[in-house]
């Protein structure tokens, strides 16, 4: 599969997921913009590091997800947007009668409208170029749910919509809109989940991998961030041209059972 030739636009990826997406799109021939809300000299250089090792174009634009404008604005500075992937996401857990609304707030901006702009500054330049591919990266939690985290699961379950009210709208072109849904990854986002997770259940940190987390996964295996790319990759492929509008769970059979 090459994507030689083609730019791809991830947010959220100077971490995690979005970072081990780029990586994939990059090894497959992708120029690549990486993202995030900060504009740290160590955020110039890992595009700078990625470009050198996969011989691409690579650039890190800064942009906060969380505002309309910026999202919109990613795009334009992007200058080409063949692949969209909207990656960028946090989480906070807590019972919603005691979820504080600027955790609320900030959540659904940058899980799910984020998506909503950047789509909407993207399609008019994959229509131009005559080929786009957008893929939303949404959640096992985006397709079930689980108690304490009502903003992600409602935020997640709006990407999953928005995906293919995104693909019905492009369905005659050559451009398609598809959602990926991880279960676990061992990233910084769920890393910072296992203290308090540890505190509240008295456990050590193994413990809570395998019998709070890795419990709801029956593969009893976290994901990797490769495994997202290499799914990503695939649905920027020929191959996957005639999919669109659809989710690709990679949570090592949670959502089966
Ligand atoms: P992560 O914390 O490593 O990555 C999140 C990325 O989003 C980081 O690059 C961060 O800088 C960026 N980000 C945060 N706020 C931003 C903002 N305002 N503007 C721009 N960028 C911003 O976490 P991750 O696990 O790699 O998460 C990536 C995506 O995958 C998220 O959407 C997350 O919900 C989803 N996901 C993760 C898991 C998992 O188990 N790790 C499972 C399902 C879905």
């Amino acid at each position: 599969m090459t994507l030689q030739g083609k730019t791809a636009v991830v947010t959220g990826s100077n971490s995690g997921i979005g970072l081990g997406v780029a990586r994939e799109l990059a090894r497959a021939g992708a120029n690549i913009v990486l993202n995030s809300f900060t504009d740290r000299d160590e955020d110039h250089a890992l595009a700078e590091a990625l470009g050198t090792e996969f011989g691409v174009t690579a650039r890190y634009i800064a942009a906060d997800m969380s505002k309309a404008a910026d999202c919109r604005a990613l795009i334009e500075k992007a200058g080409a947007c063949d692949i969209l992937v909207n990656n960028a996401g946090i989480q906070h857990v807590a019972p919603i009668d005691d979820f504080p609304v600027e955790k609320w707030d900030a959540i659904v901006a940058i899980n799910m409208s984020s998506a909503f702009h950047t789509t909407a500054a993207a399609l008019p330049v994959m229509r131009a170029a005559g080929w786009g591919r957008v893929v939303n990266i949404a959640s096992a939690h985006g397709l079930t749910a689980s108690p304490f985290k009502s903003a992600y699961v409602a935020a997640k379950h709006g990407v999953v919509g928005l995906t293919k009210v995104t693909a019905l709208e492009t369905a005659e072109e050559p451009i398609t809109a598809n959602a990926i849904c991880p279960g676990y990854v061992l990233t910084p986002l769920v890393e910072a989940q296992i203290p308090d997770t540890m505190e509240k259940y008295g456990m050590g940190r193994e413990e809570v991998i395998k019998k709070v987390m890795l419990e709801r996964q029956p593969s009893r295996e976290f994901a990797t961030v490769e495994q997202l790319g290499g799914t990503t990759v695939f649905l920027c492929s020929d191959a996957a041209a005639q999919i669109t509008g659809t989710t690709i769970s990679v949570d090592g059979g949670w959502t089966a059972l």
